[in-house]
């Protein structure tokens, strides 16, 4: 189940079932919940500027809408798996209901290398997606959002499309727009600053003071970049952040033992999140192998990129320093590594809690356009802190009152709620 057959799905429902047979759920709900609603399977052909065509595979998952319309990103990835999105599918269920929103989890894909293709390109294969999709997208049906290599541009291209099919304005149909353009101000921060919130109260229960802290960050890309950017205000000190080298495709390890500078690092990334060697190296930067981000003396860890991270291998260069670990990513642990964070009581916040900033303030971003009034970004950002450090509370007090793991505890709430809601509707 590890590195090579690893399948996220399969992690996703192992950590659902655990916790399923702990507080004894329902049959029925189980069996619904376990999986995805429904599963759309399509292909989007786009006309190349070459004159030819190509011919993409795309998915678009609803795990489950008793809460609410489905919500969750659409990601452009080479290796994506069906499998991935109905684990991704799943995970957004749990999230939109640990920060109690009221929304239900869903999550699209298509293959392909977005590296690869123009910006023309790009755009006809966002009004593809959306061509294919658009009976079942809608603010009341199933909101999208950008994630893994998608971005504002993407969305617009999205909203465009469903907007010109359906004849209105329909802003709330899609988030993570820019700013200006349906956008809130504070998305593109919302995650990574999600991130650092749950930490900044985790800490203090930990005896421990952030300003004194130090951490290794793997991903530097929107999550990595503001949750580094927070983290550094707060007088943390990054000593390495990994990321993805698209020249080189691989990953390298930037290593600086006094601090990064995140502002500078920032600087010189690309769209993509790749930072330049040489100009990293002016920066005094060394740079180690992709993986060495992970074996770093420091007291934190907070995977930023994809899942299957720290895998049980991985967790053996971990140092003994590490007392915590912020999954930013979406399932970034395999089942035999969670195991091993668990006996190690390192304190573990889990991915569905810790980074559900992005789809908290992509709700504010929805409220907002359903009503076409935008809010200052001073008050988006105490709402998304006042909604993360409240959902961190009742997980954190949950796991300590009932000596719980806090994924467990946080699944606990999650499936629950979403359990309550089922029943209620009367789907079981
Ligand atoms: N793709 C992000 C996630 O995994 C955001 C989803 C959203 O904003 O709907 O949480």
């Amino acid at each position: 189940m590890e590195q090579g057959a690893y399948n996220p799905y399969m992690t996703a429902q192992t950590q659902f079932d655990q916790v399923a047979e702990q507080i004894n759920l329902d049959p029925a709900v189980r069996a619904l919940i376990r999986q995805p609603s429904r599963e759309f399977h399509f292909t989007i052909p786009v006309k190349m500027d070459d004159g030819g065509t190509r011919v993409f595979n795309a998915y678009r998952i609803h795990h489950n809408d008793a809460r609410g319309p489905v919500k969750g990103g659409i990601r452009f990835h080479p290796q994506e798996t069906v499998d991935t999105i109905r684990a991704l599918s799943m995970w957004m269920t749990w999230k939109c209901a640990v920060v109690d929103i009221p929304l239900g989890g869903g999550k699209g894909g298509v293959i392909c290398d977005p590296h690869d293709l123009s910006m023309g390109e790009q755009e006809r294969l966002c009004r593809g997606y959306v061509r294919q999709m658009v009976k079942n997208f809608g603010p009341a049906v199933d909101v999208p959002a950008p994630d893994v290599m998608t971005n504002g541009q993407h969305m617009l291209w999205m909203m465009d499309e469903y907007e010109a099919i359906t004849g209105g304005h329909y802003a709330g149909v899609i988030t993570g727009k820019p700013v200006g353009m349906g956008g809130s101000l504070g998305r593109r921060e919302a995650t990574g600053y999600g991130v650092i919130y749950t930490l900044a109260e985790a800490l203090p229960k930990l005896g421990m003071d952030l300003a004194q802290t130090t951490a290794s960050i793997q991903g530097f890309g929107n999550v990595g970049e503001y949750a580094a950017r927070l983290y550094e205000t707060l007088g943390g000190k990054i000593i390495a952040i990994s990321c993805w080298d698209q020249h080189d495709r691989k990953a390298y390890t930037f290593r600086k033992k006094e601090g990064l500078d995140i502002g500078r690092l920032a600087e010189i990334k690309d769209t993509f999140g790749s930072i330049d060697l040489d100009k990293a190296r002016a920066l005094g930067c060394e740079i180690l192998p992709g993986d060495a981000w992970i074996a770093q003396e420091v007291d934190i860890l907070m995977p930023c990129a994809l899942e299957n991270q720290i895998t049980s291998e991985a967790f053996t260069r971990i140092s003994g320093q590490v007392k915590v670990i912020c999954e930013a990513a979406n399932g970034p642990t395999t089942p035999g590594a969670d195991k091993l964070i668990r006996e190690k009581n390192i304190y573990l916040i889990p991915d569905f809690l810790c980074n559900a900033g992005g789809v908290t303030c992509s709700y504010f971003e929805q409220v907002q356009c359903n009503m076409n009034y935008f809010w200052p970004l001073d008050e988006v950002l105490d709402k998304l802190k006042f909604k993360m450090t409240a959902a961190f509370h009742a997980v954190h007090d949950l796991a300590w009152q009932k000596s719980l793991y806090m994924r467990d505890a946080a699944y606990i709430i999650a499936i629950n709620r979403v359990a309550e809601a089922v029943k209620m509707r009367g789907w079981v």
